[in-house]
C-alpha cells in the first residue's frame, strides 16, 4: 500500500518563529493532503511517550523541555509515500548540514557543536514519523478518530 498517512509536528520553536504558514504551505505545494490538523500544549507525560525511543540520551530532557515549552502544531498528512516524502522535505536533523531547499535547511541553521554549547536540544522545528509503525503509533498518540476529515477533492489528486 503506497498511499500513507504520516504524522508531522511544528515543535514550538516553529510555532514561536511564527513559521507554521511557510512550513505548511511546502506540505501542500508537494500535493499532500492534510487530514487533521490541532494546535496542542502537550504535558510531560506526551512528549516522553511521543520521544520514548531516546529516553536515556544526552538531549533527552532538553527534547522535552522544548517540546513542553508552548504550543506545537499536530498534523496528519495523506500521500503516496507520504512517510519518506515528509522526511525528504523536512530535511537532515542537524539544520547546519540539512539540504536547502528543505524545511531545516531553509529556516534553521543549528548545528550539533552549537546545540552542545548551549547544553540544548537542536532546534530544527519539525518532527516527522519514520517508519509505518511510527506514524501509527505517533497518530494515535496526537489524535482521535474525530480529529479526521474526510478526504476532499484535490486538484492535485493525480499526484496523490
Ligand atoms: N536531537 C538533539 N540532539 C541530537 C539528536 C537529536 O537535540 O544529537 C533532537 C532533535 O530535535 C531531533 C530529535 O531530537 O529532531 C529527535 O531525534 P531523531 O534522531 O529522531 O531525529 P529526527 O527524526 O527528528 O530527524
Ligand atoms: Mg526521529
Amino acid at each position: 500500500m503506497t498511499l500513507e498517512k504520516t504524522f508531522i509536528l511544528i515543535k514550538p520553536d516553529g510555532v514561536k518563529r511564527g513559521l507554521i504558514g511557510s512550513i505548511i504551505q511546502r506540505y501542500e505545494r508537494a500535493g499532500l493532503r492534510l487530514c487533521a490538523v490541532k494546535l496542542v500544549s502537550c504535558t510531560r507525560e506526551q512528549a516522553e511517550e511521543h520521544y520514548a525511543e531516546h529516553r536515556g540520551k544526552s538531549f533527552f530532557s532538553s527534547l522535552v523541555a522544548l517540546l513542553t515549552s508552548g504550543p506545537s502544531l499536530a498534523i496528519a498528512a495523506e500521500g503516496a509515500h507520504a512517510i519518506a516524502v515528509v522526511r525528504k522535505l523536512n530535511g537532515d536533523t542537524e539544520p547546519q548540514s540539512a539540504a536547502p531547499g528543505t524545511i531545516r535547511g531553509d529556516f534553521a541553521h543549528m548545528g550539533y557543536t552549537r546545540s552542545a554549547e548551549l547544553k540544548g536540544t537542536i532546534n530544527n522545528m519539525v518532527h516527522a514519523s519514520d517508519s509505518a509503525e511510527s506514524a501509527l503509533r505517533e497518530l494515535s498518540l496526537w489524535f482521535d478518530d474525530s480529529d479526521y476529515t474526510d478526504p476532499y477533492e484535490t486538484v492535485l489528486k493525480e499526484f496523490i
